[in-house]
């Protein structure tokens, strides 16, 4: 392989080296609730694209442990995906709900081990005594439940003799861990609900964290890829196949970013509710970012999986421009298919110096494409040019057909206006032309200059096609809602003409249809009768004139977003200016770079600092804790507003609280989506920047620790962070850590 290794495959190739495996096996884990996507298909690229690459195989499997949503019309369009796409997997289509049997018998060991166990707190409860990221969690009275009390629970459980939400099965780790997904995870809910392929049998069903990591052990996986908002789930999956003592060799999980793309929306439910809602017409709808739509649309496998090998595969979240995705198909089309004549908004054009008729012989491909075809395009007398191809008052620089201005028909002869046949509102209805006999194509010796070369067809022989016009699903880069979709994203037309060779003779099914766009036969609606073409992509993007001047046209190779090896891809242009901007309303470099990439988490600091200027404060914020929320929320999930951060930066800001609860308060408004300020008023949190309140704790600090202040004294001033920690606990993170230091210092030193 001679093109540089992305992190991931450099894991892969170090464990081959080191023999850690003898064979690499990947597996692609969909859940079968929805159609698969293009962020699917970066997934299978990966997948699919190590196994294949390493001599390894990857196993396709359905991770269905959520009955209620779960159908088998999903598992088969996640097959067609991965087919489609030109992969096989390793043997037969694997489920998750084959291993529940085996799972179930992990999760009893796990209860012989004294390591699970069933706890009957209700939800709400649970949730309290899960504690915060910056508090410790209590464990449940329930936690000490006998092992055969735990075991005859369990086996109670699956045989649905509870009702759903009344006892869980959980892990017992750590209460107090510092990763939320270790305090006592849940293994098994009760849900009674028919599942599509274990019907009725089981009424509990694994969680995800337990259900993968035992199928990708169950199955020899080497490699268990997924997205980074799984991160901290991680050290479960480590924790539950080691406990366990399963024997080697172990798989292991490895994050990588997932795949965003601006203008769309990627998650399955969000796709589910366009559906379901009949804003688009089904899953295959050519607008929507499914591997469905993208193919009905015309997009072909090979153009998706060099999108996915451009955009590489990083570690750092980004959104992928859509022009890139239209690149990809343009590339893949340029020399591929062949080129005719489609006028979509036909006028009648009468040429009065023809007479007779006669056959044009004009080739499929332009002359630099080293491929062969021509057909023969019929010509007389009547033909019909685009609209837009002629201006009666044409604006400067127009260089198509006008009163004064001759336009070469291309593959054929040059015509000139002769006149202008009105109706009797004033609407243009004819021209009527004249051509130079000694201008053909090709041959020309007319000595007459044009500007330009437009389609156009035979009026006898052409045929009638529908057009599909698909634009961008959504008129904003970063949808929050259907209130965000474009109502131009489908255009109909009706009445459009082609020229017969590419209905009789079916060179391909896809065209380009000269100077108009990449078009497809749509596989559902068309017929020889009433031919349907959707129009893949147009031949340039046109949204990057509309909104940036100042970008590089779409033709040209785009610069990879993020590159391979998990690096950070330089700044475009673009990405440059605003990261400048950012540096001059002081923000730091990370920050103004992490803004300059992320246009959501930018958006999202410029909504707050509409509501309180403190900019640094509020980055800082959005960069971190913002930033890790939207790791597996959208902007649509998030409970609080960018004004509840504008507010929390600015009880920062006046020292109000401290950092430290700033973190909690931030906590607790994202979980509960109360206002920040009720929050620190209710629960007490305003720092205490008061000498006269510290004080008597230091002093009490000081009395219980003598050794210590001795030390510290003495010389050990490492102690000093020591005291300030026993300080800001007492005070539960409320004392002002600056004044703190200050005081601390003053009552040591002058012990
Ligand atoms: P969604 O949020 O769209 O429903 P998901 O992550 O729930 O997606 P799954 O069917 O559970 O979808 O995912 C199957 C595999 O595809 C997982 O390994 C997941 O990490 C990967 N995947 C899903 N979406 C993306 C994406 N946008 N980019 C890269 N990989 C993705
Ligand atoms: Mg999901």
């Amino acid at each position: 392989m001679d093109k540089k290794r992305d992190f991931l495959r450099k894991i892969v190739a170090e464990d081959l080296e080191a023999g850690k495996y003898s064979k690499v096996v990947t597996r692609f884990p969909p859940e079968p609730n929805g159609f698969p996507h293009i962020g699917h298909a970066k997934s299978i690229s990966l997948n699919f694209g190590v196994a294949k690459e390493f001599n390894g195989v990857c196993n396709l499997r359905m991770d269905d442990t959520n009955p209620e949503t779960e159908d088998p019309k999903y598992v088969e369009a996640l097959k067609d995906a991965v087919k489609w796409l030109g992969f096989e997997w390793e043997g037969d289509v694997r489920y998750t709900s084959d291993y529940f049997d085996k799972l179930y018998e992990y999760a009893k060991q796990l209860i012989k081990m004294g390591k699970a166990y069933v706890d009957s707190l209700p939800e709400d409860k649970m949730r309290e005594y899960r504690g915060t990221v910056t508090q410790p969690g209590k464990r449940s009275e329930y936690a000490d439940r006998s092992i055969e009390e735990n075991l005859e629970l369990l086996e109670r459980m699956k045989n649905g003799e509870f009702e759903d939400g009344t006892h869980v099965l959980r892990a017992k780790i750590d209460m107090a861990s510092p990763n939320m997904k270790m305090r006592d995870p849940l293994l098994y809910r009760i849900k009674k609900a028919s599942h599509y392929r274990t019907g009725d049998r089981w009424a509990i069903y694994p969680m995800y964290d337990f259900a993968h990591c035992l199928s990708d052990y169950i199955e020899g996986v080497t490699h268990s890829f997924c997205t980074l908002e799984f991160e901290n789930n991680r050290e479960l999956y480590d924790w539950i196949i080691d406990t366990l003592e399963l024997k080697p060799p172990r798989p292991y999980q490895y994050e990588f970013a997932r795949l965003n793309i601006n203008y769309t929306v990627m998650s399955k439910r969000k796709l589910l509710e366009l559906v379901n809602k009949g804003y688009v017409n089904g899953w295959d709808d050519p607008r929507l970012p499914t591997i469905a739509g993208l193919r009905r649309r015309g997009y072909t496998p090979e153009s998706i999986l060099n999108f996915c090998e451009q955009i590489g595969v990083a570690k750092a979240n980004s959104v992928v421009d859509v022009a890139q995705l239209e690149f990809a198909i343009r590339d893949d089309l340029n020399k591929k298919v062949p080129r005719v004549m489609c006028v979509l908004n036909p006028l009648k054009v009468t040429i009065v110096n023809y007479e007779g008729s006669e056959e044009i012989e004009a080739s499929y491909y332009p002359h630099d494409v080293p491929k062969e075809g021509s057909r023969k395009l019929p010509f007389s007398d009547t033909i019909y040019i685009d609209r837009a191809d002629f201006e009666e008052n044409p604006p400067k620089g127009y260089y198509r057909l006008t009163p004064t201005q001759p336009v070469r028909l291309k593959h054929a002869y040059i015509i000139s206006c002769e006149e202008v046949v009105k109706d009797e509102n004033g609407n243009i209805i004819e021209i009527k032309a004249k051509y130079y006999p000694n201008s053909k194509s090709g041959e020309d010796k007319s000595g007459i200059k044009v500007k330009s070369a437009i389609q156009w067809v035979e009026a006898n022989s052409a045929k009638k096609i529908e057009a599909r016009l698909y634009d961008r699903l959504y008129k904003t880069e970063m949808p929050q809602g259907i209130e965000d979709l474009n109502p131009d994203s489908l255009k109909v037309i009706k009445n459009a003409l082609i020229e017969p060779a590419a209905i009789e003779e079916k060179a391909d099914v896809r065209f380009q249809f000269e100077r108009e766009g990449y078009f497809f036969a749509d596989p559902v609606d068309y017929s020889d009768e009433a031919p349907v073409f959707n129009r893949i992509v147009p031949l340039k993007d046109s949204w990057a004139k509309k909104k940036k001047p100042a970008q590089p046209s779409a033709q040209k190779k785009p610069k990879k977003q993020e590159q391979s090896g998990g690096e950070m891809a330089e700044l475009n242009e673009v990405q440059k200016t605003l990261f400048k901007g950012y540096l001059k309303q002081g923000l730091s470099k990370q920050i103004a770079n992490i803004f300059a990439r992320d246009e959501v988490l930018a958006n999202y600091y410029k909504e707050a600092c509409k509501a309180y200027d403190g900019a640094v404060t509020v980055a800082n914020i959005v960069a971190n804790e913002v930033a890790r929320e939207l790791k597996d929320k959208d902007l649509s999930q998030l409970k609080f507003a960018p004004k509840d951060i504008a507010k929390l930066a600015q009880m920062l800001d006046s020292g109000k609280i401290s950092s430290k609860i700033a973190k909690e308060v931030f906590e607790i408004m994202s979980q509960s989506g109360e206002d920040p300020e009720q929050i620190v008023k209710e629960r007490g949190l305003e720092q205490i920047s008061n000498p006269e309140e510290i004080m008597p704790i230091i002093q009490e600090i000081i009395e219980k620790n003598p050794e210590n202040a001795a030390k510290y004294k003495a010389g050990n001033s490492k102690l000093f962070g020591f005291f300030v920690g026993q300080v800001l606990k007492a005070t539960q993170g409320k004392a002002n850590p600056k004044l703190v230091n200050e005081l601390l210092k003053d009552k040591l030193n002058g012990l």
